[in-house]
């Protein structure tokens, strides 16, 4: 595995000179552009990396999964899905047109910017502060880490420049479907965007909703199979947004991106993979993770459908 690993990233290294790195949060536009790394945590032989594993980013939209698979958890399916809808989008992220064309106005999924501030309104904590530790926990039982830290430097650096999400969420409050304290949930959303992980995190917590909710290396049952097989499944088809459909045909598997260069994947009872390369296609997706995973789903013949 690690042979076939370190040739796929020799192979994609290139790639990422046809992205660029997300600008809109000024702090991640500092982020190295070239770095190229992979993980996969296999279910039967562990783990095995190449490239810049040791690179770290934040998780931005791949901690939706987190969020999803925690609220689905607390809340129940019934409730998550009354306040989000489970449909894919042909729209960027972020916008906010379709939100207001599309009565009820409900987000149309929970990997979806609207989607994500409305799911974690949803967590039965009052408090930004207990609702943001209650997903760091989550994060941490994902990954198999002690812990995942808040990023401070990207976290401050979105607060104060997130004119679009604070839209979507004041839009969203005056058609009455998000209840709360508007800048507290936006504050938890920042944090947990700001979560800071390798691409072996993002293996691992691929690995687990593989293992149908256990994790691997702690061996804890972290999420219901029920939970995990949710959240892959909206992960196939809204995980790389608009570009979930051209995903679901040259790779095939669930994965779920970020704008800070992250994918992670799940390939059911397999394995799970991490990407790391911090420029994005015009989609907000790594060019240099869907080329990695692309090769490696040829290779390993990991297609699902
Ligand atoms: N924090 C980012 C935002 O809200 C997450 C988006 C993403 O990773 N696609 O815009």
């Amino acid at each position: 595995m690690k042979e076939l690993l370190e040739t796929v990233v020799e192979n994609c290294r290139d790639s990422w000179r046809q992205g660029h790195v997300a600008t809109y949060i000024p702090e991640l536009a500092k982020a190295r552009a070239d770095a190229t790394g992979i993980a996969v945590w296999d279910l039967s032989s562990g783990l095995s990396g190449a490239g810049d594993t040791d690179f770290t980013f934040t998780m931005q939209s791949v901690s939706k999964v987190v969020s999803l698979a925690l609220a689905l958890s607390e809340c129940g399916e019934e409730k998550v899905f009354s306040a989000v809808g489970m449909d894919p989008l042909a729209d960027p992220f972020n916008s906010i047109m379709r939100l207001e064309m599309d009565a009820p106005h409900r987000p149309h999924n929970p990997l979806i910017n609207s989607g994500a501030i409305v799911v974690l309104s949803l967590l039965p904590w009052k408090e930004s502060r207990d609702r943001m530790a209650a997903v760091s926990d989550m994060a941490a039982r994902m990954t198999g880490r002690k812990a995942v830290a808040v990023n401070e430097a990207v976290y401050l650096s979105e607060k104060g420049t997130s004119d679009r999400n604070r839209a979507l969420a004041w839009f969203l409050k005056s058609v009455g479907n998000l209840e709360g304290d508007i800048e507290d949930i936006l504050d938890a959303y920042f944090r947990q965007c700001s979560l800071e992980v390798t691409c072996g995190d993002l293996a691992v917590l691929g690995a687990t909703l593989a293992a149908d909710g256990t994790n691997p290396v702690t061996g804890e049952r972290v999420v219901s199979p029920r939970v995990a097989r949710v959240v892959r499944t909206i992960m196939a088809t809204c995980g790389m947004y608009d570009g979930s459909g051209e995903f679901a045909v040259t790779v095939g598997i669930p994965a779920k991106s970020g704008v800070g260069g992250g994918i992670a994947a799940a390939v059911p009872g397999r394995m799970g993979i991490g990407t790391c390369g911090p420029a994005l296609d015009r989609k907000g997706n790594s060019v240099a993770g869907l080329a990695m995973l692309r090769r490696l789903s040829e290779e390993l013949k990991l297609r699902i459908y």
